[in-house]
């Protein structure tokens, strides 16, 4: 029955250019998200509405999942949209729309008339009352309820009339690119995903950045990142993915540092060579997956010391988050199963028993300077070596 489908977003936000930038990315990632649904679609903006029409037989559960996964819907509504052809008229095809929509019509309704075109000749409360006062005629079982109904009709009278009686629940958040652009720090575990996804949710697009360590990290946790990123384009579009190989600087800084500040000292790295990625790719931020307390380098004492090498924010989604929230959305977002394969990142091989958690800047600095001679060297042949791959969500 349904063609067409209403897209709701939250409009509060949104004035002048803004709402038309806003509008224009959402029908792109529609569109980019639709490539993969069988059936042809246009994807048109009208009058502060965004439409998907279907143009013949299509996957109808499909499209729906496709637009869960864009960011800025709030609401699906299959809608059916008729041309204006008197009220007479407009009464059949409610009755018809709650016929088919509603098998089982032992329910409380109430009918909400808008008009967007005030030439109508009913006020909306007119409407609301005759097209309620022709529904229970044709369904005695149904009941009306103004307050609490159990389904709400909605007639809304624009160039087209739109009737629609369920909103699926969209992604929510903001049309990826209306934000800007931040590097994601990404390794093989399961926060960092969650909190690229997280941020992509309010409109930042993905680059990333991933450090490893061959031989002492295998191929397949190289490739486990991959398949991260991958899944993460699913929600972010087409990720860029930095692979950096990070082994003289970890060899150097376990020669050279105290090993219980290895950790930090290698973070502070990280963050160093993620950040001079993220200027050329023009991001306007750092993204990590960490989260307070979680481990020894994540207390408020070494997120300040690592914090202090980077020049542009950083963004810590998860910051205040405990593990078994992280992990629901991780399965939510289709990246726990492979977070969990058992291959090992860089860090996990390079770690003391007894890392400190409560560094100074002044100690870590101290030890730093033990690595002068080479480190620039190393740090320029690290970028210079990176792997660039464009990760996409395309089968
Ligand atoms: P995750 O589950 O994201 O791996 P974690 O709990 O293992 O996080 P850490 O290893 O301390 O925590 O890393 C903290 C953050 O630093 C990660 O969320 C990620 O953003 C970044 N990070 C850690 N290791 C790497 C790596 N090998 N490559 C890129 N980024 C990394
Ligand atoms: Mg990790």
């Amino acid at each position: 029955m349904y063609r067409a489908f209403l897209i709701k977003y939250a409009e509060i936000v949104l004035k002048g250019k803004n709402r038309y930038l806003f509008e224009e990315a959402l029908v792109r990632n529609i569109s980019y998200q639709l490539k993969n649904v069988e059936g042809s679609f246009s994807v048109r903006r009208e009058n502060g509405r965004v439409y998907v029409e279907a143009d013949g037989a299509y996957d109808y559960d499909g499209t729906v999942e496709a637009l869960q996964g864009v960011f800025g819907i709030t609401g699906i509504c299959p809608v059916v949209l008729t041309e204006d052809e008197g009220f007479e008229r407009l009464a059949e095809t409610v009755t018809d729309f709650v016929a088919a929509s509603f098998p089982d019509r032992s329910f409380t309704f109430k009918v909400d008339a808008r008009r967007a075109r005030k030439n109508y000749p009913m006020t909306s409360m007119e409407i609301n009352a005759a097209l309620g006062e022709r529904i229970l005629m044709a369904f005695p079982e149904t009941k009306v309820d103004v307050h609490h109904p159990q389904v709400m009709i909605s007639v809304e009278i624009r160039p087209l009339i739109n009737i629609y009686a369920t909103e699926i629940p969209g992604p929510g958040g903001m049309p990826l690119g209306t934000a800007g652009r931040g590097m994601l720090l990404l390794s093989g575990g399961i926060d960092s995903p969650v909190a690229g996804y997280m941020v992509a949710r309010r409109g930042v697009a993905l680059e990333a950045t991933y450090f490893h360590a061959p031989p002492y990290t295998s191929e397949r946790a190289k490739q486990k990142v991959v398949d991260l990123a991958r899944k993460l384009s699913a929600w972010a579009g087409p990720v860029k993915l930095h692979v950096v190989n990070f082994t003289d600087i970890q060899l150097d800084i376990y020669e050279k540092c105290p090993h219980e500040q290895l950790t930090i000292i290698m973070r502070r790295y990280m963050m160093s060579i993620a950040e001079h990625f993220a200027g050329e790719g023009k991001c306007l931020g750092l993204i990590t997956g960490e989260s307070i307390g979680q481990v020894a380098s994540q207390t408020m004492q070494s997120l300040a010391v690592t914090n202090e090498v980077c020049h542009m924010p950083v963004y810590r989604p998860l910051i205040a988050m405990d593990k078994q929230e992280i992990v629901k959305i991780a399965e939510k977002i289709d990246t726990y199963e492979t977070s969990i394969l058992p291959f090992e990142d860089c860090c996990t091989i390079f770690v003391a028993k007894h890392p400190v958690t409560k560094p100074t800047l002044k100690s870590i600095e101290r030890s730093e300077k033990r690595l002068k001679e080479v480190m620039d060297e190393l740090v320029k042949k690290a970028v210079d070596t990176a792997e660039t791959i464009v990760v996409t969500n395309e089968p």
